[in-house]
């Protein structure tokens, strides 16, 4: 059985650092003329980081390219990818990025030998996950993970510390790194394998 598998970048495939040290705090540190700290454990970076709006939008502009143009890759995710691709599985990216930085992105992709066969920008994942036909879904936003869930696809939901507060539930499971990605990447196929055995 081939699968389709639904990735997201930012916080999957990217390496974002420590939570008290992550390459956002460290940008709006180099940006901003005073200290940023993790303040509030939410997705929303304006409150994670006590910036007001005005200041994200101005952080955004001036700093989002060097941002996803310098962050590290995570540890195990290329290995891991190319393994499933060798399987013969296909490899969507769905990422919530701008349109705008595609290029960027697809340069980052391939300096960085991450194998993918279809790349989407999309901030409404879940209807595309299930136009997509994805059989499972790995990313770190939980409101994604629980609409992604209502479309009865499963989801490995990356730990952070914005998601903190979930633990999981019957579709989406808690993962912290790749190589809990792929030990239950192998659980979900063999468990699969044997459901379609038994109908
Ligand atoms: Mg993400």
């Amino acid at each position: 059985m081939k699968y389709n598998f639904g990735i997201d970048i930012d916080g999957v495939l990217t390496d974002e650092g420590p939570d008290n040290n992550s390459i956002w705090q460290q940008k709006m540190n180099e940006f901003f003329e005073r200290e940023i700290t993790l303040k509030e454990y939410t997705y929303d970076l304006a409150k994670a980081f006590a910036i007001n709006n005005q200041e994200l939008n101005d952080f955004i502009q001036a700093k989002i390219e060097e941002v996803y143009s310098s962050v590290k890759p995570i540890n195990k995710a290329r290995e891991i990818l190319a393994e499933l691709e060798k399987e013969g599985h296909r490899l969507i990216l769905i990422t919530a990025r701008h349109e705008e930085h595609r290029s960027l992105t697809e340069k980052w992709l391939n300096d960085h030998n991450i194998p993918y066969h279809e790349l989407y920008h999309e901030h409404d994942k879940a209807p595309l996950a299930a136009k997509k036909n994805i059989s499972l879904f790995i990313d770190d936003k939980k409101e994604n993970a629980l609409e992604i869930a209502a479309k009865d696809i499963p989801v490995f939901l990356v730990s952070k510390y914005h998601n903190y507060d979930f633990n999981g539930n019957n579709k989406i499971t808690k993962v912290n790194n790749w190589d809990e990605i792929k030990e239950n990447i192998e659980l979900f196929i063999s468990k699969d394998a044997h459901a379609s055995k038994l109908s």
